[in-house]
């Protein structure tokens, strides 16, 4: 650089770079002569002068050669693992070549600048005002790479690079640190519910709380409503973890109650990379929702083994449905009063042809992290049509049948319109295949996802509220949405003659129900005394294993006549 004549700020400039320079605001622009390498610096950004940014005009001269001087003086910041790629590729024959492929040539380099380090997003293009040049830009993209501007914290790559140099720099061996990864419980609820302002408000203090009760030496957020940090574990308490656990959020009268969820992973060894800590510790809180008493999960061998298990279980499953190992069993419900079977829940079963028979608790939600539970679940709607067609066609009893249906389901446009389309123009569809819903999957719903429900119930299809009252339960689902049965969840059913507060809930859960105009299913129902508490409370449907338990089509086919 210092053999270069500096010519002077007021060189005449081609009206296309400068209108380039002014619509993109780029770190640098220059021109580089193909034939003589000569290189023309057009504009230089003054980072050390914020305020007076893309004022100062210069042009260094051009004699040749000053395009791979230019290269080499900033060889010296390039970081190490990128140095190679950086001499073989910064050549204009290279360059060249490249532009005749593609078009342009782009690349991210990463230097370090006084232990600061930068990436420099470098693009060059044939110049149009003059074919023997080159036209290349140098833009800064650290900040919008690094940096989270809404919550003011890292973003991913800002916090992975600065967590692993903080990491370097202090000695974990004698003090013990995690890396935390969060999910804020309810997170879609609350932009529903309150909008999307609501939800910027939840993520800042969601924010403010984790800086307060688990002071991270370093925090990002990854995406939405996910952060990421590194604290000490001394402030990783059962106190500030399960404060963590009961947060409101209120604006005017109204008020929600969310959980901040947490997957720990202890740093104990360096050599893992921040990258896959972060994994480690998203496991760990994906593995959470499966545990309803505790918010919290530490990585261990176990939540790998299962994560393990799970990409098997994922990977085997297309193969499975073409062999026919998943089967649909049948379980049949009750009327209270007299016994008789009036509908049923079609359940799915796994006949793995290594593993045996796996039941739905274990590869349901590796299909529904997978995405594949909404073919699972056509295929179950498919078996009920099927099964009952067929016995219409034979004129034996037929009953209404329901499916149970994920969350990630009413996000599958391709399910969405075939059971639309079976409903509108199949009314032994409408009148015999029913839909079950979870109350936790349903107020995960976003308005265009349970706007599916409101169209299905519109064209007379039953929508069932299934396993109500197991976790938070909330009155408002009933408040919410008209559902037409309501399935009181076996935790609670199990309490009778144990609990007489249970005892309490579920009477006075039947009764609201009726009075919103459902009607009640008691689900998991094993004793004669659970019958009749039950009866006698004025449930109106049973489902359990006191009177049947899930079984195949064909012995379901039996029991019917
Ligand atoms: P769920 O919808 O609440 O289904 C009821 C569960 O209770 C079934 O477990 C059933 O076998 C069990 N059960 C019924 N009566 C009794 C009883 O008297 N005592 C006891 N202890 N258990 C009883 P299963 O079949 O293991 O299914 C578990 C869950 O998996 C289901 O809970 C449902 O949420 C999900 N699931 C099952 N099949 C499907 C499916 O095809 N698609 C989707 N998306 N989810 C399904
Ligand atoms: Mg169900
Ligand atoms: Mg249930």
């Amino acid at each position: 650089m210092a053999n270069n004549k500096v010519i002077g700020e007021t060189e005449p400039i081609d009206k296309y770079v400068w209108n380039m320079v002014m619509s993109n605001g780029y770190d640098c622009v220059f021109s580089v002569d193909i034939s003589t390498h000569a290189i023309e610096f057009y504009h230089v950004y003054k980072r050390t002068n914020p305020g007076s940014a893309y004022t100062k005009i210069e042009s260094l001269g051009a004699p040749p050669d000053t395009f791979d001087i230019f290269m080499g003086y900033l060889h010296e910041y390039v970081v190490e693992e990128e140095q190679a790629a950086f001499t073989d590729q910064l050549k204009v024959e290279y360059i060249c070549n490249e532009i005749n492929e593609r078009g342009n040539f782009v690349r991210t380099v990463h230097m370090n600048f006084i232990g600061e380090r930068r990436s420099k997003s470098f693009k060059i293009f044939p110049h149009e005002a003059d074919p023997g040049k080159l036209l290349g830009f140098v833009y800064d993209i650290s900040a919008a790479l690094d940096h989270d501007w809404m919550t003011d914290e890292y973003a991913r790559l800002g916090f992975m690079e600065n967590a692993d140099r903080l990491l370097s720099e202090i000695p974990v061996e004698r003090e013990q640190y995690s890396l935390v990864y969060t999910n804020i419980k309810g997170f879609k609820a609350i932009n529903d519910l309150f909008g999307e302002q609501s939800g910027d408000m939840v993520i800042f203090q969601t924010r403010d709380i984790l800086r307060t009760l688990l002071r991270p030496i370093i925090m990002g957020r990854l995406e939405n409503d996910h952060f990421v940090l590194i604290t000490k574990d001394e402030y990783l308490t059962e106190q500030s973890l399960n404060s963590l656990a009961s947060q409101t959020y209120s604006e005017g009268f109204k008020q929600y109650d969310y959980t901040i969820r947490c997957g720990i992973y202890r740093i104990h060894d360096r050599e893992v990379s921040i990258g896959k800590m972060i994994d480690r510790a998203k496991l760990a809180e994906k593995s959470v929702s499966d545990n309803i008493t505790a918010s919290h999960v530490i990585y261990n061998d176990d939540v790998r083994v299962n994560y393990v298990k799970q990409r098997v279980l994922i990977s085997d499953m297309s193969k499975a449905m073409d062999t026919g190992e998943f089967k649909a069993y049948f379980q049949g419900i009750v009327d209270a009063g007299t016994g008789q079977i009036e509908s049923a829940e079609a359940l799915v079963r796994w006949q793995h042809g290594k593993l045996g028979m796996i039941s739905p608790g274990e590869f349901i939600p590796a299909f529904e992290s997978g995405g594949q539970i909404s073919a699972l679940d056509r295929f179950m709607v498919e078996r009920i049509l099927d099964f009952n067609t067929r016995r219409a066609k034979e004129c034996k009893f037929i009953v209404p049948c329901a499916v149970n249906l994920s969350r990630i389901d009413f996000y599958n446009t391709a399910l969405m319109d075939y059971l639309l389309d079976k409903y509108s123009n199949y009314p032994f569809a409408t009148d015999y295949v029913r839909i079950e819903v979870t109350e936790s999957a349903y107020a995960d719903l976003e308005k265009n996802a349970s706007d599916y429900l409101n169209r299905f119930k519109k064209l007379g299809v039953r929508i069932l509220l299934d396993d109500y009252g197991s976790g938070m339960s909330s009155l408002s689902t009933l408040e919410n949405f008209e559902f037409d049965i309501v399935k009181l969840d076996m935790g609670f059913i199990h309490k009778i003659g144990i609990q007489e507060k249970a005892e309490i809930i579920i009477k006075s859960t039947i009764e609201l129900s009726h009075a919103l105009g459902a009607t009640v299913t008691a689900e998991g129902v094993e004793t004669r005394e659970q019958l009749e508490f039950l009866r006698d409370a004025g449930c109106d449907h049973i489902q359990g294993f006191y009177f049947y338990k899930p079984m195949a089509e064909e012995d379901f086919s039996k029991l019917l006549g």
